[in-house]
This record gives C-alpha cells, sequence and structure tokens, in this order.
C-alpha cells in the first residue's frame, strides 16, 4: 500500500469513528507545531475545558470560599474522586478508592501494608518481575531491604510480558505479595487480570495491580477479579496533567486490618480533634496521609467527565482499532526497514500503545520532536506508540507514522 492509500483509509475510519468528536473536546495546541502526539500513554492532553475549571476553582472555591471549602467539599473529595474513577474505569464498588499522593508513594503504602498483615502468617517472599517499571521495582527493593523480606523475580519476556504459567511457578506458600503491571510500560503487554489474581489467591498470596498503562486504556474489573490492591497514575490515559494525584484501590474485606505505614494526621479518625496518638480513619480513609491535592484533581475530574460521556468499553474499542492501524503502517512501512514490533500482536493481550524496536531510534525520536512529531524512547531500542483514543485521529496516526519512516530513512541515509 502506498501512502495515499493509508491516508484514504484513515480518513473513512475517522469517518466511522465514534468517538471522533471527543477530540475537539482537548485544547488546541496554541504554537501549532504539533503534527502527531503519540504520547498520550506518559501524559495525557488537557481538555479544552481545564483552563475554564482551573480559573473558576480558583476565584470561586478558593479565592471566595477560602479555608471554608474545606469543610464543605474538599475533604470528600480524595473518596469522592476515588469513587468516580472505581465507577468508570477500574469496576470497583464505592468506598475502595482514593485519589492521594503519587503512584510511588501508594505503591510503597499498600505493598507495605499489605506485606506486614502477610509477616504474621510467616510470609516473607514479594513476586515482582524483571520488566515492571523501575519505580515498581525500586519500591519493593526498598520495602524487602527495610523488612527482610526476599524478592521472587520473574523474568519477563520484554517484548510480551508476566504470564499466568510464570506466576503459578512463582507463587507458593512464603508468597506475601505479588506485584504486576496490568499493562506493560515497555510492550504494552496486557496481562491476565482475574487468572493472575486467581493464581496468587490459591498461594495464599495477595495481589497488587499497578494499573498506571491501563487506567483510563483498558477496562479493569478489580472488584470481579477479586483484585486485593491497586494503585495507578492519573496523567497518562486519565488526562490528569502532570504530577496529577495518583489512584489507590483496597477491597473493602481488608480495611481496618491493613494499616499503611505513614500516618499522618489526614488518615486518623477525626483528623481536626488533632488528638494525642494515632488511631486510623475508618474504611478507605485511613490510607490517606497529609492533605490531599485538590488543585491537581480538577483536570482530572474533567477529564472523567469525557470517560463518562463515552464509557470505557467504547474508549478501549476505538484504543484497539488504533494500535491495529499503527501495527498495519509498521508492517508495510517500517518492518522493510529493519524495524521490529515489539508488542503482542493479537489485541487481546494488548494495551493502548505498540512499541517498536531498531537502533537508532533514540537518535530518530530526537529528530521526530524536533518536526512536532512526539512518540518516546524506552531503552532498548524502543519507540513508543502511545495513542490515546479519546484525543487521537486515524488521520494524526497515518501522518505521525509517514513521518517516522522519512525519519528512519534519512537516519540512514546520513549514517
Ligand atoms: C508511569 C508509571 C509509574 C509512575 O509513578 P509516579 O510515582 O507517578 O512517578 C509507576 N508505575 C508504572 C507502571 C507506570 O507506568
Amino acid at each position: 500500500m502506498v501512502d495515499e492509500d493509508f491516508t484514504a483509509e484513515a480518513a473513512v475510519l475517522d469517518a466511522g469513528d465514534p468517538l471522533a468528536a471527543m477530540r475537539d473536546r482537548f485544547l488546541s495546541p496554541q504554537g501549532n507545531d504539533l503534527v502527531a502526539y503519540f504520547d498520550g500513554n506518559s501524559l495525557g492532553r488537557p481538555t479544552a475545558d481545564v483552563p475554564q475549571r482551573l480559573a473558576e476553582f480558583t476565584e470561586r472555591l478558593w479565592g471566595d470560599r477560602l479555608i471554608r471549602s474545606w469543610d464543605e467539599q474538599w475533604l470528600d473529595w480524595p473518596a469522592r474522586v476515588g469513587d468516580r474513577l472505581g465507577a468508570l474505569v477500574l469496576g470497583a464498588a464505592p468506598g475502595q478508592t482514593v485519589v492521594a499522593d503519587s503512584t510511588t508513594v501508594l505503591l510503597y503504602k499498600l505493598s507495605r501494608a499489605a506485606v506486614d498483615a502477610q509477616a504474621a502468617h510467616g510470609r516473607t517472599e514479594i513476586v515482582l518481575d524483571t520488566d515492571n517499571f523501575p519505580t515498581d521495582r525500586y519500591v519493593l527493593e526498598g520495602i524487602a531491604a527495610e523488612r527482610g523480606l526476599t524478592l521472587r523475580w520473574i523474568e519477563a519476556d520484554p517484548t510480551t510480558g508476566v504470564t499466568l504459567e510464570q506466576v503459578r511457578e512463582a507463587v507458593g506458600p512464603e508468597t506475601a505479595l505479588a506485584v504486576f503491571s496490568h499493562v506493560a510500560y515497555r510492550s504494552g503487554f496486557l496481562a491476565d487480570g482475574p487468572g493472575i489474581t486467581a493464581a496468587v489467591h490459591d498461594a495464599g498470596g495477595l495481589i497488587l495491580w499497578d494499573l498506571c498503562h491501563s487506567g483510563g486504556s483498558v477496562p479493569v474489573a478489580l472488584d470481579e477479579w477479586g483484585a486485593d490492591l491497586a494503585v495507578g497514575c492519573t496523567y497518562k490515559y486519565l488526562n490528569g496533567g502532570p504530577g496529577s494525584p495518583a489512584l489507590a484501590y483496597v477491597a473493602t474485606r481488608h480495611h481496618g486490618h491493613l494499616r499503611q505505614p505513614i500516618w499522618g494526621w489526614i488518615g486518623r479518625k477525626d483528623a481536626f480533634e488533632m488528638g494525642p496518638g494515632y488511631d486510623p480513619a475508618d474504611g478507605i480513609r485511613s490510607f490517606i496521609s497529609g492533605t490531599p491535592p485538590i488543585l491537581a484533581m480538577v483536570p482530572l475530574e474533567a477529564s472523567l467527565d469525557l470517560v463518562e460521556e463515552v464509557g470505557i468499553e467504547a474508549i478501549r474499542a476505538k484504543s484497539v482499532a488504533l494500535t491495529e492501524f499503527v501495527i498495519r503502517l509498521a508492517d508495510q512501512l517500517l518492518v522493510p526497514l529493519g524495524v521490529e514490533v515489539a508488542s503482542p500482536r493479537d489485541a487481546a493481550t494488548r494495551g493502548g500503545h505498540v512499541t517498536l524496536r531498531r537502533k537508532g531510534f533514540r537518535e530518530i525520536t530526537a529528530a521526530l520532536w524536533a518536526q512536532g512529531v512526539i512518540p518516546d524512547y524506552r531503552d532498548p531500542d524502543g519507540l513508543r506508540i502511545g495513542v490515546s483514543p479519546l484525543s487521537t485521529s486515524f488521520a494524526e496516526v497515518a501522518v505521525g507514522m509517514f513521518a517516522l519512516r522519512d525519519a528512519v530513512v534519512d537516519h540512514d541515509t546520513a549514517q
């Protein structure tokens, strides 16, 4: 197929896309140098109403109501926004999700709570994989060092991910906690959520799912899976903005006995009594530590309004169509140039991005950024095409992939 055929096909796909109108609900770049944005899986775009919503927040809730807003509504925001996330993207009934801190900090708090509870049963191992996101590996290394636990590493295939069979082999009577990403940040591999959860439970372990790369692009069913714990960030497919607070899910059956290690005043029973000694608040609130980042929840809620309008299933359907299109373009335009598709080809085991591999992608990515085509680069040799379903068109994908092909050719010519 030549470029014109792909361009024509993109036009047909855009015309038939039930989510096409959502693109206009995102802020148009003012500098207008943007040609194709392929990094919505790292930092989502702001919705068009974010400037106005932030202005209203500043003027009314902050400027007018001042400290009164804490009592009037802000103290409820972590759990209220958490419940929205639970209902819209996590498959979690109310009262189990909060928005607070960062993913790294929540991962620490929840993992520590889990291993401490499991210590009572003599369980001393944390199961994790070599290809998980760095912060996950580091935080768990830190917890193992702090609590004298053993890390049991699963060697994950970097072009696929952690399989159910590998998990079954790794877990056992020593397993305290297993931590995996639902969608692998490198390959985009979509792990078997319900299967792996059941396998960890069969061994008596607890499971924590990192949902950073699935929240807002792949449906998650935490309650249905019987998951224990989950964390995730809200600035990727959930478009919450740089540094927007993370989410934490703790299944109701664990409330009251799982104890997180950062005993801050906001997570205490009757926080405003400011009394002596720490006594955890009831329910999910005890997983909060200090003052929640309220301001940073405003753009997130704007994005959740869009998710609510269309539903996560429609988002996933578009995501699959986008990644299929990326792979077809890659096969035709890039594979002949020595590029390898390093993501699963079966949509059932693929999340919302496609990773391509080839020598020179680090330099090629820099050249593309200079032209307004924005993928990202991950060692070794990986270029990620992250196609955020609500804000990406098929035409944008085609144009960006043509630019990538041209950049590869230019790179080789210059060598
Ligand atoms: C993006 C990402 C994180 C980020 O953690 P922060 O604390 O927000 O920096 C963690 N885990 C995974 C799997 C991610 O993709």
